[in-house]
């Protein structure tokens, strides 16, 4: 799994290698870069100059990385995000051809983190809560489950940087389906192959 962080507009350093680095625990091999080149907000759509006011912001960034070689994509930005009806969200997700896209804003997420370790330990469990939609998690009642929709930032605060062994095991059962369904439509190539071969032999 190939996962690329990239700065939208001006983000701290640290910030990003410091989620790549705890990459772990995601509980499954991921291959994470980052970038330092940063994309100017300006160059996505939904940007009025201080915030992003739409969900269509993901477009015009697929758009940008899509050449990119990558499973997931996040933007990471200082800037606040607003969906219909007024509010500011952490975070955005959405699928392209099985890729994922995010973007998370640390707008919000700033808010009473004086320690530089507190509002990374919210970016992080940001970017898990988005890839975990990604890998097609719904929200968890589990307080503690990084799947928590916690519209608070206590409870953000609160939750842990993981999965909860229901969301663990609801990850592994997907992964098995799309093993399983692989396996099955390389199984019926080689199968028609063969048939194909046998066809030759007796014609
Ligand atoms: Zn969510
Ligand atoms: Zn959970």
């Amino acid at each position: 799994m190939r996962i690329v962080l990239q700065p939208i507009g001006y983000v701290e350093d640290y910030l990003i290698e410091e989620i790549c680095e705890r990459m772990y625990l995601l509980n499954f091999k991921v291959d994470c870069r980052f970038k330092r080149k940063v994309i100017s907000p300006c160059e996505l759509k939904g940007f009025d100059g201080k915030e992003f006011v739409s969900f269509e912001l993901l477009d015009p960034l697929y758009e940008i990385v899509k050449g990119e070689d990558f499973d997931f994509y996040t933007g990471l930005t200082n800037y606040a995000i607003y969906v219909p009806g007024g509010q500011t969200v952490y975070g955005i997700v959405k699928k392209y051809d099985g890729r994922g896209v995010a973007m998370i804003s640390l707008y919000r997420l700033r808010q009473g983190a004086g320690k530089k370790s507190l509002l990374l330990n919210r970016a992080v469990k940001e970017f898990i809560h988005e890839f975990g939609h990604y890998l097609g998690l719904g929200h968890c009642r589990g307080l503690l489950c990084v799947m928590n929709s916690s519209g608070s930032l206590a409870g953000v605060d609160l939750k842990n940087p993981l999965f909860c062994p229901v969301c663990l095991t609801k990850i592994y059962i997907e992964q098995m389906k799309k093993w399983f369904s692989c396996f099955l439509r390389k199984n019926l190539k080689i199968r028609r192959y063969l048939m194909s071969i046998e066809a030759l032999k007796g014609s």
